[in-house]
């Protein structure tokens, strides 16, 4: 088996108008010059994709959307479709963030949704799993990971599940400063493994990417992709500057 290709993705959020993210992404091109070692997505906000995708094009980076709606189109107001994502130029889509669990109640139904349409769609689905600070004080954990990764991935097979990134963020290490150390991302990440390895078998379990995410920057970035279970890095804060963002990339 092919050993796994590491990812980084950069999450923009609600950051970057049309021209800013253009900028950002021009100047990142710049820097991303020699092969990377690692497989590279930005996510800019919808609006900034078109745009986005024609900055990178001839560069090794791949883009990706922050979210998406499950259907094809329809009268849906505020929302984006995966034919939409893909005429934009999007390989990747991030599913489930807790930013969008938290504040906008998407529900691991919806997620389960999101990822069949992405792979319905070949858009390279991100899931994003993780526990918050209580739930982690309450020793839950692994409980609560192991309810969002059955609820998200609920009625698929492997087959199903060859393209699933999973990124395993802490909410509580979600633009606080407050990274997981690297041995608490690996403990997360094998039991994650497991988990795949339990439900859908080795080949899964050893093929699919686990990205962390949180608080990831240039000085730890390191020490977290040399742990074995750690497959690369979902990157909020730090991906809004070209010159931090490269450094993480050529980690
Ligand atoms: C994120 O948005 O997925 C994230 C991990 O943010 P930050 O790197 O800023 O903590």
């Amino acid at each position: 088996m092919e050993p796994r290709r590491p990812l980084i993705a950069g999450n923009w959020k609600m950051y970057k108008t049309i021209p800013e993210a253009i900028e950002l992404a021009q100047d990142l091109v710049k820097l991303v010059t020699t092969e990377p070692k690692a497989d590279v997505m930005i996510a800019p906000a919808f609006a900034a994709l078109y745009p986005v995708s024609q900055a990178i094009k001839n560069s090794p980076i791949a883009l990706g959307s922050q979210n998406m709606h499950w259907e094809q189109e329809g009268a849906y107001t505020g929302e984006i479709s995966p034919p939409m994502l893909v005429a934009s130029g999007c390989k990747y889509v991030i599913i489930g963030h807790s930013e969008r669990r938290q504040y906008f109640g998407e529900t691991d139904e919806a997620i389960n949704k999101k990822i069949a349409s992405a792979a319905r769609y070949n858009l390279i689905p991100i899931l994003c799993v993780g526990e918050t600070d209580e739930e982690r004080e309450g020793g839950m954990t692994f409980s609560i990971l192991d309810k969002q990764m059955e609820k998200g991935v609920e009625g698929f097979s492997s087959d199903d599940l060859q393209s699933l990134v999973i990124a395993y963020e802490p909410v509580w290490a979600i633009g606080t400063g407050k990274t997981a150390t690297k041995d608490q991302a690996q403990e997360v990440h094998n039991h994650i493994r497991r988990w795949i390895e339990k439900s859908f078998g080795n080949d899964l379990a050893k093929s699919i990417r686990i990205l962390y995410g949180g608080s990831v920057k240039p000085d730890n970035v390191e020490g977290l992709m040399a742990m074995p279970d750690v497959d690369g890095a979902l990157v909020g804060g730090a991906s809004l500057k070209a010159d931090v963002f490269s450094k993480i990339i050529y980690y």
